[in-house]
């Protein structure tokens, strides 16, 4: 479900012409639909109503301070993956007993902050990680909360970059080895053993592979209460799908229906960490087409926005859907690459695609961008970051600008002997 269709063949979200927006921020920009935003949170919400629950949405999926606050009022906490965004999340006033930490790589400075404003817990990677924690906890006279990530080996079927629950991925602790970690960890006298954590991969588009994962979690979690370990919280990750061609993956409703009964059995409560599922849909990319480029081989559809901006086709040879701004006149169709001006041959938004005829100047909307889409954005051939825009109903709101020249040199400096 999302808040973009056409009215008068026009592109609209929720009230507003996309066209209206573009006149007065210029493009490229995101734009977001509260709306979807707080549908799609609402419907995790009430598929899980029926579990004790915490639903912590992604940070790194889509960091923006407004989004956030949205979000924060909606009720829901936050997964995060390093002191950044724990900065973000408690600026966007979320709760700190609502936020969960993860990540292969935390840094000291960012486990004392972590500790400092007393999150919920830390999510654990490895037994060095927790021997970091509970030193540091011990120095700041305080019992750390955490979950041990486990790594159940589940194959999601996901794209080989976006899995994160088979042996060979840096991420968690192989569950064979994890009732010995729980025992270590039981031993320390700073951390306090709560919960039991995993993330399988990303853009799941089945319930299998979370069924599979949450099995294996529940019966781990009945052998650690045989040895004494009392686990509280049972922290299903994220990684549920969204549609950005033709996957059909399933609404949190079926997914709740599938895995309640197994949880009811374990007594704990359920924390989700979705990400895409909340942002993906909720949130488009708005390009202008340049030029066209014909070669023998190859058309081209040359348009201002780039890698820098949307990554994820570069990166992960993602789909995304690209719809013209105003209906096309025409029925006519033609297979052209559409590429950003970013001086890269891995620069493109899409491949071989069919499109209507465009003409320079036209405004294209690059759907499902609401996800790792801002937040993976960077700086490259010194472009600056696109502005953010927010709709509700019939008005907009830019919620971060478009990045200046001056924003570009922020922080260099030179040395003396460069000076005059
Ligand atoms: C990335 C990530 C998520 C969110 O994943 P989505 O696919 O966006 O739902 C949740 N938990 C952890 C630990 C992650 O690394």
């Amino acid at each position: 479900m999302h808040d973009f269709s056409y009215k008068n063949g026009e592109l609209y979200c929720e009230g507003v012409a996309v066209n209206a927006v573009a006149n007065r921020v210029g493009t490229p920009f995101y734009l977001y639909s509260s709306n979807t935003l707080t549908s799609h949170y609402r419907a995790f919400q009430s598929a899980f109503e029926g579990v004790p629950h915490l639903i912590c949405f992604a940070l790194k999926a889509n960091p923006n301070g407004a989004l956030l606050r949205l979000l924060g009022k909606e009720g829901a906490g936050a997964d995060i993956v390093s002191g950044g965004e724990l900065f973000r999340a408690l600026r966007a006033g979320i709760d700190p007993k609502k936020i969960v930490y993860a990540g292969v790589g935390k840094r000291r400075d960012e486990i004392e902050y972590a500790l400092k404003v007393g999150i919920l817990m830390c999510n654990v990677e490895s037994g060095e990680e927790l021997l970091a924690i509970d030193r540091s906890a011990s120095e700041m006279r305080v019992r750390a909360g955490i979950a041990l990530r486990v790594n159940p080996d589940i194959d999601a079927g996901t794209h080989a970059y976006i899995s994160t629950g088979l042996k060979k991925n840096k991420f968690g602790i192989p569950i064979e080895q994890a009732l010995e970690y729980y025992q270590t960890a039981r031993k320390l006298h700073n951390v306090e053993v709560i919960g039991v954590h995993q993330h399988i991969g990303s853009q799941i588009t089945e319930v299998k592979p979370f069924v599979d994962a949450i099995e294996r979690l529940v019966q781990f979690v009945g052998e650690l209460k045989a040895e004494g370990i009392d686990i509280k919280f049972i922290n299903m990750g994220g990684g549920l799908g969204i549609t950005y061609k033709d996957e059909t993956p399933p609404h949190p409703r079926e997914l709740s229906q599938a895995i309640q009964p197994l949880l009811k059995q374990s007594g704990c409560t359920l924390v989700l960490e979705p990400g895409r599922a909340i942002a993906g849909n909720a949130g488009i990319l708005v390009t202008r087409a340049l030029y066209h480029k014909d070669s023998e081989v190859k058309k081209f559809l040359i348009v201002d926005a780039g890698m820098n901006d949307l990554m994820r086709p570069s990166l992960y040879e993602a789909y995304h859907d690209i719809k013209p701004v105003v209906e096309p006149a025409s029925a006519d169709h033609t297979v052209v690459d559409v590429v950003g001006p970013i001086c890269e041959s891995g620069d493109f938004l899409a491949k071989d695609r069919e499109m209507p005829e465009v003409k320079p100047g036209d405004l294209l909307a690059v759907m499902g961008a609401g996800a790792y889409g801002f937040s993976m954005a960077s700086n490259y051939n010194s472009r600056p970051r696109v502005a953010e825009v927010v709709v509700k109903g019939n008005e907009f709101f830019t919620v971060r600008e478009r990045e200046t020249y001056d924003d570009l040199i922020k922080g260099e400096k030179l040395p003396r002997w460069l000076v005059g």
